[in-house]
C-alpha cells in the first residue's frame, strides 16, 4: 500500500479524485496563517515554517499571504520547508509560491529540516500514510493485507498494543497507522529539543474504535484498493486518540482533537468569510458556500479533527479551548465520527 500511494502521488493529479480544504476555500489556509502568526511571534526568533504533504501549494501560499501581513518582522527571516515525495507536486508548489521570492526548501522527509524553532502543518498528510488492518476471531488476530493484487488473511500471534486496547469482538477489522505514530512520535521528540508547534488535521475519529474505513478514491468515486494499484488515492481515518496519547507519551503539550468546524469557527471562520462577501459581493454565494462545506457539522465540520502539539515555551494554540490541553494518555473528547 505504501508503494501504491507513493506511485500514486507522483504519477497523477490527485486534485482529480479528492478535492481539500484549502482547495474549497482560501479561508481555510488564511486562518492557519493567522494561527502560526500567533504561535510564531509568541515563540520569537527565527522560525521555519514546514508544510507536510503541501498538495498544490494552495495552503502554503494563503498562510503566507497573512503572515506578511500579521507577522511581517517573523516574515522577513522565515524560512519554507516542503515535505513532500512527489517530483510532480513539488513542481506545482514551486510554481505557486514563486511569487513570495521567499526561499523554500523540498525535503523527502521530516528529518532532513534543519534544526530549529519550527512551525509544522499538516492538511490531510496522516490519512496518507500506509495502515496495517487486522481482524478479531475468536481465537486470536489475523493480519489482512495485500500480497501481489490478492488480500490475504494471515495468523498474526502478535498485534500493535493500540490494535489489542480496541475492544473489537470476533469478526470486526481493527486498523492500526504506524507511520502516523511514528511521524508525531518524531514530530514529539523534536518539540522536546526545540521550540515549535505542529498542527495535524485530517479526517478522523476522536476516539479509538474499531471499523474499516480504507478507501481508494478516483475521480471523486470509491474504487477497488486492488484495481490498478497506483491509481487511486488510498485513504484511512486518523485514530487522534491514538496519536494524542503518542505525543502524550512523548510528554508534549497536545491540544485536541477537537473538531474542524469548531476550531476554524474559534479562529473567526464566519468573520472573514463575511469581509471577503463585503469585498467582492458577486462572489458572495461561491464564498459562503465554500466556508459552509469546511465548517457545517453535516459537511467536513464534524468529520475533520484538529490536534496541536506544542513546546514548552509556545502561548496556547489559538482555536483551542483554553482547557484543551489534553492530560497524559487521553485525546480529549470530541464528538464522533
Ligand atoms: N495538504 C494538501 C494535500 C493533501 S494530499 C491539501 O490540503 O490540499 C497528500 C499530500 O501528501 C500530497 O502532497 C502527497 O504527495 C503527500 N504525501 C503523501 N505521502 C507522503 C509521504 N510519505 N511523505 C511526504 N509527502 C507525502
Amino acid at each position: 500500500m505504501a508503494r501504491a500511494n507513493a506511485a500514486y502521488y507522483a504519477g497523477r493529479d490527485p486534485f482529480a479524485d479528492f478535492i481539500t480544504a484549502p482547495e474549497i476555500s482560501q479561508i481555510f489556509g488564511e486562518l492557519l496563517g493567522a494561527w502560526c502568526a500567533v504561535c510564531g511571534t509568541g515563540l520569537g526568533g527565527v522560525v521555519r515554517l514546514v508544510e507536510v504533504g503541501p498538495g498544490r501549494g494552495t495552503l502554503m501560499a494563503d498562510m503566507l499571504r497573512v503572515l506578511g501581513r500579521a507577522a511581517p518582522d517573523m516574515t522577513r527571516t522565515l524560512s519554507v520547508h516542503l515535505v513532500e515525495t512527489s517530483p510532480r507536486l513539488r513542481e506545482i508548489q514551486k510554481q505557486a509560491l514563486a511569487r513570495f521570492g521567499m526561499p523554500l526548501q523540498w525535503h523527502d522527509d521530516l528529518a532532513d529540516v534543519p534544526g530549529g524553532t519550527f512551525l509544522l502543518v499538516g492538511n490531510e498528510f496522516l490519512d496518507a500514510l500506509p495502515i496495517r488492518q487486522f481482524v478479531r476471531t475468536q481465537a486470536g488476530w489475523q493480519e489482512h493485507f495485500v500480497r501481489g493484487t490478492e488480500w490475504v488473511l494471515q495468523d498474526a500471534p502478535i498485534v500493535p498494543a493500540d490494535v489489542a486496547d480496541r475492544g473489537a469482538a470476533p469478526g470486526e477489522i481493527v486498523e492500526t497507522c504506524p507511520a502516523a505514530q511514528s511521524f508525531v512520535a518524531e514530530v514529539a521528540a523534536r518539540l522536546k529539543r526545540e521550540r515549535g508547534a505542529a498542527l495535524f488535521i485530517d479526517y478522523g475519529t476522536a476516539r479509538s474504535l474499531p471499523g474499516e474505513t480504507l478507501q481508494a478514491l478516483r475521480e471523486g468515486r470509491s474504487a477497488s484498493p486492488l484495481v490498478e494499484p497506483g491509481t487511486a488515492d488510498l485513504t484511512a481515518h486518523v485514530d487522534f486518540a491514538t496519536l494524542a496519547t503518542v505525543a502524550a507519551a512523548a510528554d508534549v503539550r497536545c491540544f485536541g482533537p477537537i473538531e474542524q468546524g469548531r476550531f476554524l469557527t474559534a479562529l473567526g471562520a464566519v468573520q472573514r468569510g463575511e469581509a471577503l462577501c463585503t469585498a467582492a459581493p458577486g462572489q458572495a454565494g461561491a464564498i459562503r458556500t465554500g466556508l459552509d462545506r469546511l465548517i457545517a457539522p453535516e459537511r467536513m465540520g464534524r468529520l475533520f479533527k484538529v490536534l496541536a502539539l506544542a513546546s514548552a515555551e509556545c502561548p496556547i494554540p489559538p482555536g483551542f479551548p483554553e482547557t484543551g490541553e489534553a492530560g497524559p494518555h487521553t485525546g480529549q473528547g470530541a464528538g464522533e465520527p
